[in-house]
């Protein structure tokens, strides 16, 4: 990170982030995308400390999520994917384990069937360079927030932020709409807002580390589990720079070994991995980092207090690393919360619309913190109350947890959904499609004209802070005429298009069809560019009849809002009032 202006000559701010971690820098390079003035203020230097590793696995969902934010692409450039793994026991392929790589070939339509592994201060370092390159966005380093105010009064910038210079120990002010703590498990502004942090330390201990490794385990590049009798279940996953992430359970016996947690120096945990892996050889040529860590599950009472204080990532909740969900789930908060607040800075959202960011994502860290408990206690070789009496091995029991494919979908992000709300409308209508109004929308290939070149569904929908107003066109030998009393809908002058700003809005036509031109195939003018889905594929997937059409409006961060048919305009209408401000 560099040193940014100074705040006194920037003092107003629509959003003020404090921290400059993954979840902060996300969400501050999308609100500066979305249009925004975010400022993110951060109290360390990071490029002075020497290493951390921290966060190093992101699921499908999360990868989809930032592709629709054009950051995939430079975390792929610079990361690792694996796509399967192995179980060992005792120097022997098993079944069983952590399941990592046997659930990424029933992944269903995402093109990310994959995981991806970086170090965190990687992923920090991408997200920072592109918020300067594309919006010149930089983070204020070396600030803290010492207090916050809010006047009730005001109803432009209400919110008046504290900082303290950390070097020359000036206290500056920031005035602004919106603060999100997005500082970490320790957040301050969680602790100023008087929010309670809900949860329990377990006495499990892990250890986690970065090396350069040789080994002789079989299909090293894999992302790899190892069940051990001293050293619970091992995670051995391949990160970027031909880096190893090795994970070990530091048991109780060990930590009276080394008396305390305080006796585990580097050497140790080298020591000790070695252990872990017997009979595989170890070799470390160099390690980049190490830490131990307490195990605990805690989540904030609330993720807004006030209307105006929002907390995202670790700063609303803390779990295990036992199934990487931190900053996956740091991720989607951030690209829930961002769209929202944009669209609410820029005047164009209803209060309502923020409410939802704690009603949609307190629900999902729930069921996080939930599997979490029982999978990081599974991993740390003891029984969680829900195998209570049983008497298998725990890796057998977290394979048989594992194996529930709701479980898997959920913990990689593909099976995360919101309920029926005024964000994601249930409709009486149910005929016009099988997708759900609060699922995410799935992949697809379409084809472009003239070229015909395959293009993704989720990668036209670009994450832009607006609604997405798909018309799946059908076969427009039937759906023609409906076609064109919509285009004749949306021209009028009282159509419910022109009843709400443009800007929150982009347009798409899907004809279940292949052709030369868009107008040509529709038989009227097409909504927005066309894209065609001539073999049907993306029809099927989203359950659209092609003989009838439908619209699907996919919310900003991609999923399902409302579907409704062609002759739905009204419905649409009354989706939008309850969300968007007429002109
Ligand atoms: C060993 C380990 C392994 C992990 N592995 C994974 C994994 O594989 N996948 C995964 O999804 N998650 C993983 N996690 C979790 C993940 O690291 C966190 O969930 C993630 O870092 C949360 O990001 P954040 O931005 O919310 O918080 P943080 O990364 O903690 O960032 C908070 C930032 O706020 C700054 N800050 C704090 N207080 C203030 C203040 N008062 N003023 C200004 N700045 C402040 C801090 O300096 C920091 O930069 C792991 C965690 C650990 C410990």
């Amino acid at each position: 990170m560099t040193t940014s202006t100074s705040p006194e000559s920037q003092d107003i701010r629509d959003v003020v982030i404090i921290g400059g971690g993954p979840v902060g820098l996300l969400l501050a390079y999308q609100l500066a995308r979305f249009g925004c003035k975010p400022s993110v203020i951060e109290q360390d230097d990071k490029t002075r400390i020497p290493s951390y590793g921290r966060a190093s696995t992101l699921w499908p969902r999360t990868i989809e999520l930032l592709d629709q934010l054009d950051l995939a692409e430079p975390l792929l450039q610079a990361g690792m994917i694996t796509r399967s793994g192995l179980h060992f026991h005792e120097g022997r392929r098993v079944k069983g384990g952590l399941m990592y790589g046997s659930r990424m070939d029933k992944l269903g339509d995402t093109f990310f069937k994959f995981a991806l592994h970086l170090r965190q201060r990687l992923t920090e370092e991408i997200i920072t360079e592109a918020a300067l390159k594309d919006y010149r966005f930089q983070p204020m380093i070396l600030h803290q927030i010492e207090s916050y105010t809010i006047d009730q009064n005001d109803d432009s910038y209400p919110v008046t932020v504290q900082i303290k210079d950390l070097r020359t120990e000036k206290m500056v002010q920031l005035k602004c709409k919106y603060l999100v703590g997005a500082d970490g498990g320790k957040s301050t502004v969680r602790k100023l807002a008087r929010i309670s942090f809900d949860g329990e330390r377990t006495k499990s201990q892990w250890i986690r580390m970065d090396a350069l490794v040789k080994t002789d385990m079989p299909n090293s590049r894999y992302l790899n589990s190892i069940d051990s009798a001293s050293h619970g279940q091992i995670l051995w996953c391949p990160i970027d720079n031909g880096l190893t992430r090795i994970g070990y359970v530091f048991s109780g016996s060990l930590i009276e070994k080394y008396g305390g947690v305080e006796g585990v120096t580097q050497e140790v945990a080298m020591k000790e991995a070695k252990h872990a892996l017997h009979p595989f050889q170890l070799e470390f040529l160099s390690v980049d980092w190490f830490t131990i860590y307490g195990i605990g599950q805690r989540i904030a009472s609330t993720f807004c207090a006030d209307g105006r204080i929002f907390l995202a990532g670790d700063a609303g909740h803390t779990h295990s690393s036992g199934s990487a969900q931190g900053l996956n789930t740091g991720v989607h908060d951030a690209v829930n919360l961002a769209w929202k607040l944009a669209l609410r800075v820029r005047g164009l959202a209803k209060e309502t619309v923020l409410h939802s960011y704690d009603a949609e994502r307190r629900r999902v860290v729930q069921t996080v913190i939930d599997i979490d408990k029982v999978i990081s206690t599974l991993i740390s070789g003891h029984y969680p109350p829900q195998f209570q009496g049983r008497s298998e091995p725990t890796r057998e029991l977290l394979t048989e947890w594992f194996n529930d494919l709701n479980m898997q979908h959920f913990t990689l992000g593909l099976g995360i959904s919101y309920p029926h709300s005024l964000l994601n409308m249930d409709t009486t209508d149910s005929s016009s499609a099988t997708i759900e109004p609060g699922e995410r929308g799935p992949d697809v290939y379409l084809t472009s004209l003239g070229t015909g070149d395959p293009l993704r569904l989720q990668k036209i929908l670009s994450n832009r802070a607006k609604f997405s107003l798909v018309v799946f066109a059908g076969n427009p030998e039937y759906t023609r005429l409906a076609l064109c009393d919509l285009g004749n809908a949306m021209t009028a002058s009282d159509s419910f298009i022109n009843m709400f700003p443009e800007q929150a809005f982009q347009w798409f036509t899907i004809p279940a069809a292949s052709g030369n031109g868009g107008q040509e195939i529709l038989g009227c003018r097409p909504f927005g560019k066309v894209y065609m889905d001539g073999d049907m594929k993306a029809h099927e997937m989203y359950g659209v009849d092609v003989q009838r059409g439908a619209i699907i409006v996919f919310r900003p961060d991609g999923w399902i809002g409302i579907v409704v048919p062609l002759t739905g305009a009204e419905q649409l209408r009354v989706y939008f009032d309850g969300m968007l401000y007429r002109h």
